[in-house]
């Protein structure tokens, strides 16, 4: 049985194979290989990728490019960024995966259940009416109907094509 906290890349954790970089978000904002990191949109301020332990099947994170842990620090520009991609995520959710509802927000700290507390970063969990899983602080790994490649591919697709909204 394995368990899984509010992160994503937990599983490294557990098995003790730490990442050597000191921040697991600023690495894939850096990385050009946006496909294998699961990196959906990159903003001006702001980037978007998958959550690899998701809650739920289409769990995307919203995070500001620069790294920091405060989210009193974040100035307009990377709120204003961060609500259009929060809108833009939804968007593409509802359309591609006909979620029913959202849980969007943020765990500030690792007493909040962070999992990686040190580069802030905004949840959007899709719902669907029937689904069990109540944002849990701890509970055992969900099985996830679709594979996460076929929905990076699928959420990707419509992100290209919606930067007006
Ligand atoms: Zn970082």
């Amino acid at each position: 049985m394995r368990h899984i906290v509010w992160a994503p890349w937990r599983g490294t954790y557990i098995t003790g194979e730490k990442p050597v970089s000191a921040c697991v978000f600023c690495d894939i904002f850096k990385s050009p290989d946006d496909k294998n990191n699961y990196l959906l949109y990159r903003g001006n301020h702001t980037f978007i990728i998958m959550n690899l332990y998701p809650y739920n099947n289409g769990h995307l994170m919203i995070v500001p490019i620069r790294h920091t842990a405060d989210i009193l620090t974040l100035d307009k520009n990377e709120f204003e960024e961060t609500t259009v991609l929060m809108r833009r995520s939804i968007k593409a959710i509802k359309e591609t995966m006909s979620a029913e509802g959202f849980n969007v927000g943020y765990n500030l700290g690792s007493a909040a259940g962070a999992g990686i507390d040190a580069h802030i970063h905004l949840h959007i969990v899709p719902r669907w009416n029937g689904d069990t899983n109540f944002m849990p602080v701890i509970s055992e790994t969900k099985v996830i109907s679709e594979h996460i490649t076929d929905t990076y591919n699928k959420l990707a697709k419509f992100f290209c094509i919606m930067e007006g909204l």
